[in-house]
Order: C-alpha cells, then sequence, then structure tokens
C-alpha cells in the first residue's frame, strides 16, 4: 500500500511518499480500507518535523480518516462498515491516515453519519470536529446567540472556517479574526458578519479591555487568548483549542475574578466517546453541508509533504482534504 512515511534516524527526520508492507500495520481489531485523511494543523507539524508530535518511528502520520471497514474481530463494526476516526493518538503514537489501509482499536471509531460521505465526512475531519466541540462548549457555559458577538480566531484555517459557518447557521453574529482581509468574501460566505485584522490581537495587552465578546473561539492561543479574555464580556466564554500563535498564555486572573468569565479547554484526541458521537451528530444537523465544498481543497497522497509546508506557512484556506488513493 501506498503511505507517507516518516522517518527519524541517524540520517535526520524525513517524510516520504512511500510502499508499506501492509503486514506491517500495528495491532488493531479493525481493518479500514482508508477514503480519505486529511491534514490538520497538527499533521503538518508531523511532516513537517516543527513539533515533536510524532512519538514512534517509522510514523504513518494523519490524524483523521474515513474509509471502509475490511476486517473486523470487534463486536461494533462489520465489514463494510462506513467509518470516521479523529485523534487517540492516531498519527502520533500508532499508524494514521495518510495510507491506503489503517488497522485500528474498533472503540476509537465513530459510524459515519448518513449525512456525509466519506470525503465530505474529512471536508469536516478533526479541524471540524474540534470546531463543533468549542461550539458545544460555548452551549454548555451558556453562551446563547442572544447575548452577543462571538469571535472567532484563526479564521480562513481549518477550525476558524468550520466554527463560522456552525455559529452563523445557529445564528449567533460571527466577527472572524484574521491575517487574510483577502480571504473576506470567503469568510462573509460562510457566515462571518464582520472582520477584524489579527495584529489587532496578537501583541501584549492590557489585563482587563473593553467589554466586547459574549464569547469567543481560539484556535490561536498566546497574547490572542489573553486579549479575548481581557475583552470577554461579564460572564463570557472563550473554547480554547489552538496554538497557532503559540502555547504560551501570558495572562492575568483579572478577567476571571472581575468578569466572571471562563476559559473553556477543548480537547479532541481524547475526547470521550459518547460527546465525539454527539460532535459528529450535531455536525450531521448544524453544518451547513454546502459550505464543506467551499472549504475544501482536495489533494492526492502524494502532494500532502508539500502542503503541510505550506499549511505551516499559513497559505492553505479552510481545509485541506487528501485522497490517499490518488
Ligand atoms: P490551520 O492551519 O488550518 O489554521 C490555522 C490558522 O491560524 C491559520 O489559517 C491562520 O488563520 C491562523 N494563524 C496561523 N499562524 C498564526 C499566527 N502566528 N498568529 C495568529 N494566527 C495565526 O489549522 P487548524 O484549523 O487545523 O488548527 C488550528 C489550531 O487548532 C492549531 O493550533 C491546532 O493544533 C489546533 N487544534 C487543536 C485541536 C484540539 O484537540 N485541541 C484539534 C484540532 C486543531 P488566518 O490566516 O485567518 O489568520
Amino acid at each position: 500500500m501506498k503511505a507517507i512515511l516518516i522517518n527519524k534516524d541517524d540520517n535526520g527526520y524525513s517524510a516520504a511518499l512511500s510502499d508499506v508492507d501492509e503486514n506491517d500495520l500495528p495491532e488493531g481489531d479493525v481493518t479500514v480500507q482508508v477514503d480519505y485523511s486529511t491534514l490538520n494543523y497538527k499533521d503538518s507539524l508531523a511532516i513537517t518535523g516543527s513539533s515533536p508530535v510524532v512519538r514512534n518511528f517509522p510514523m504513518v502520520p494523519g490524524i483523521d480518516l474515513s474509509g471502509t471497514v475490511t476486517d473486523s474481530s470487534n463486536a461494533g463494526y462489520s465489514v463494510g462498515d462506513k467509518v470516521v476516526l479523529n485523534g487517540w493518538g492516531v498519527g502520533e503514537v500508532h499508524w494514521g491516515g495518510l495510507a491506503q489501509k489503517a488497522r485500528l482499536n474498533g472503540d476509537w471509531l465513530v459510524p459515519l453519519p448518513d449525512t456525509f460521505t466519506p470525503k465530505q465526512a474529512m471536508g469536516i475531519g478533526t479541524a471540524g470536529y474540534t470546531a463543533m466541540l468549542c461550539v458545544m462548549a460555548l452551549e454548555d457555559h451558556g453562551v446563547t446567540p442572544d447575548k452577543g458577538e462571538i469571535l472567532v480566531t484563526g479564521a480562513a484555517g481549518g477550525v476558524g472556517s468550520v466554527a463560522i459557518s456552525l455559529l452563523a447557521k445557529l445564528g449567533y453574529t460571527v466577527v472572524a479574526s484574521t491575517g487574510r482581509a483577502s480571504e473576506a468574501d470567503y469568510l462573509k460566505g460562510l457566515g462571518a458578519s464582520d472582520l477584524i485584522d489579527r495584529n489587532d490581537l496578537s501583541e501584549a495587552g492590557r489585563p482587563m479591555a473593553k467589554e466586547r465578546w459574549a464569547g469567543a473561539v481560539d484556535a490561536v492561543g498566546s497574547h490572542t487568548l489573553a486579549n479575548i479574555c481581557a475583552s470577554l464580556k461579564y460572564g463570557g466564554t472563550v473554547a480554547a483549542c489552538g496554538l497557532a500563535q503559540g502555547f504560551d498564555l501570558p495572562a492575568t486572573v483579572m478577567p476571571f475574578i472581575l468578569r466572571g468569565v471562563t476559559l473553556a479547554g477543548v480537547d479532541s484526541v481524547n475526547c470521550p466517546r459518547p460527546r465525539r458521537i454527539e460532535a459528529w451528530n450535531r455536525l450531521a444537523k448544524d453544518l451547513d453541508i454546502s459550505h464543506i465544498e467551499t472549504m475544501m481543497t482536495e489533494i492526492n497522497l502524494g502532494d500532502a509533504i508539500a502542503v503541510a509546508s505550506d499549511q505551516m506557512a499559513g497559505k492553505t484556506r479552510g481545509r485541506v482534504v487528501v485522497n490517499v488513493n490518488a
């Protein structure tokens, strides 16, 4: 089978399109013929070696996949079932989706919702499922559309694009923070009512700023997240899932103790199975399916290495879907 294979040895760190023996697939009770995988930010970190995402070598990257079960000794899955996988350390410690086949623990899988084709499911991918988890976190903390504007950072990326689409369809007023003013039409097409320049948030700010946001979905971290906390309205919530600016958080406790704001952390990797199934069911209900095509760029498996560098350089838009059989 074809796969992207990452190696680290005396010659350094490398990623290459490779022929891999299926007998080398890792242990697992379900084998999946992969249709599509994607390039999430974490996949691009792994492929380019920009961050120590991969912990076993050689590794097939790809933290998500969609496909069809070809072999199963797991009671929950039969041959022919369509499935989706996100996270659980796949593509980090267990061979992942950027390959034509994957062998996995069946308990990690989610049945593909009927609403989506395998390609559409990866048009959403881990970034989109994480965006849904972020929206659910805002809802859990009582952020309703009548409370005011919602800020989405990293707006033209994968998490940001899906978050805008979801929030707009749910009736929220969404403001997109982006470094790419050239993507204004794209972001407004997904449902953003206004744009701000990400540079307005990226520098060290005051501990408390003017109250503006009822809620926020942050894919960026660092000063941006600190500035969001400082400008949440009284009782507001930011769902924090990303670190595109940095993993630091140079904030103060002031907005928390004086405005009762909430910093809600969102993790997709080890998210419990009932919550991830709920997230996929919510995506089937609450995402404008026509937006998937708008947000998606399809590439071939062999293109994944070059496009990973583009993603690290902030040049990809929305979701990058990888056809592993092309
Ligand atoms: P993308 O690469 O698709 O999007 C990231 C976006 O962040 C870019 O498009 C850009 O948006 C913005 N950005 C990039 N660099 C900077 C910077 N230096 N300062 C401010 N903004 C920047 O990535 P994903 O959407 O796949 O992932 C986004 C983040 O969420 C990543 O950090 C990823 O690791 C994290 N993530 C976390 C998950 C979890 O389980 N917690 C799951 C999935 C993702 P623009 O051009 O509009 O400014």
